[in-house]
């Protein structure tokens, strides 16, 4: 019987000095002086990227690889262009992870949310932009294995990090004073007839209008409130003083592309109303973040 207590004994000191080797639960890790617990996740948490922004490079292949791997800006990934043999194999490069920031976006506002670099993912396209003519720009064309595979990207990071249409965005929109990437020639309509990004109803657009030709002359104060409803960074000034003008442009450029002059006409003043009633019908004009977190 002695010989089976201490048997026992050995036992159940052997156990214990196992216990101290066993693995640790998932919700503990170890750290060099420290451990964390990770037992009670807050429910009071969200991702951090609300934005995905859309650009072309202005360069071509080897060059936007050079600038955005090599210089001081940078995109999480760049969908290559119509010369290069990645298109055919529907590869984009990654250039910076989904989790840390990339220097694309730069001075840039939403909804009155600024420095969107900390809070989107930033795809580039390569695409060289315009080139000046005699009377206007000239715009280059995008490939539709581009549009494709810019689709099937852009459709995987808005599920996600679960992105609004209205906030799929280009650049122009996010900074209209600085930028006109991607230009009136992208697609942003087909796009969003495959589930990516905004776009008005035209039922809508014609209840707004009215009656009205849509190059009759539009109200410039329910312009500016519109697209601050809907996110713009616009002056509130009741004119089309140049700000204005500029930010109207880059709205024009992504919604109604066939004339992108500026002009307040009543087009593009249903057409901000229309977009306004689809995705905040509720809005204020808003000059501070609308979902400013709780602190204590
Ligand atoms: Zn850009």
């Amino acid at each position: 019987m002695k010989n089976i207590a201490l048997i026992a004994l050995i036992f159940f000191i052997t156990g214990c000095a196992n216990t101290t080797d066993s693995p640790q639960p998932d919700n503990q890790a170890s750290h060099p002086g420290y451990q964390v617990n990770s037992q009670h996740p807050s429910q009071s948490q969200s991702e951090r990227v609300r934005f995905l922004i859309l650009h072309y490079t202005a360069a071509n292949d080897a060059e936007s690889l050079r600038l955005l791997s090599q210089g001081t800006v940078s995109a999480h990934y760049l969908v290559p262009g119509t010369g290069s043999p990645l298109l055919n194999q529907s590869t984009v490069y990654q250039l910076v992870a989904e989790d840390k920031r990339a220097w694309h976006a730069g001075v840039s506002e939403w909804r009155g949310r600024t420095h969107l670099n900390d809070s989107s993912i930033g795809i580039e396209i390569v695409n060289l932009g315009y080139k000046k003519s005699s009377k206007s720009l000239e715009w280059y064309p995008w490939d539709g294995r581009q549009i494709n595979l810019v689709a099937r990207l852009a459709r995987d990071i808005i599920k996600r990090y679960d992105i609004t249409p209205d906030r799929v965005l280009g650049h122009s929109d996010v900074a209209p004073t600085r930028k006109v990437d991607p230009g009136p020639l992208f697609p942003w309509q087909q796009l969003a007839e495959m589930g990516i990004g905004a776009w008005p109803d035209s039922s809508t657009i014609r209840h707004y209008l009215a009656g009205r030709a849509p190059d009759d002359r539009g109200s410039v104060r329910n312009i500016q409130i519109d697209l601050a409803r809907y996110g713009y960074a616009i002056p509130q000034t009741g004119i089309l003083d140049a700000l204005t003008q500029q930010t109207i442009t880059a709205f024009q450029m992504h919604f109604r592309p066939s004339d992108y002059s500026g002009k307040a006409d009543a087009e593009t003043e249903a057409i901000a109303a229309a977009l306004v009633a689809k995705y905040h019908p509720d809005s204020q004009i808003l000059r501070h973040p609308p979902e400013s977190d709780m602190d204590i």
